[in-house]
């Protein structure tokens, strides 16, 4: 079995945002040379996440920002965190670092209308994602 570790970097632009890093992925999957077996994709922040979701239609993300943001406002009573982005670390735990996808013939396995997000809860920053791609 061979291991390929990557990284990239991803500019956000707003203080919450998911961006479609579907193609960078890809490109490690398609560098590596692996066509059977899997590719972690590992953000390594506190206020950001990965996750898998529709990208054929942009209201999708908006939609998924719009609820996360009701279910935790910026600014909320009670929270002590002293750098006051506390609902963005509880936005990270919600979505989570990491997601993992099949690798066959080649390419990430994914449904149709799935593509792979990284999710901005604190930006705009500049970030890293980690990429390990498994298999022979
Ligand atoms: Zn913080």
């Amino acid at each position: 079995m061979k291991i390929i570790q990557q990284q990239f970097s991803v500019s956000t632009k707003t203080r919450c945002q998911m961006v479609d890093i579907t193609g960078q992925v890809q490109s490690i999957v398609g560098e590596s040379g692996i066509t059977e077996g899997d590719a972690i994709v590992f953000c390594p922040h506190t206020t950001a996440g990965i996750t898998i979701n529709e990208n054929a239609d942009r209201s999708v993300p908006h939609d998924i920002l719009l609820a996360l943001e009701k279910i935790v406002p910026e600014h909320q009573a009670g929270f002590q965190h002293i750098e006051g982005n506390s609902d963005a670390h509880v936005k990270s735990s919600i979505v989570g670092c990491s997601e993992q996808v099949l690798i066959a013939n080649g390419s990430l396995n994914l449904g149709t209308w799935q593509g792979i997000f990284f999710c901005e809860f604190d930006g705009p920053r500049n970030r890293r994602v980690f990429v390990q791609v498994r298999g022979q």
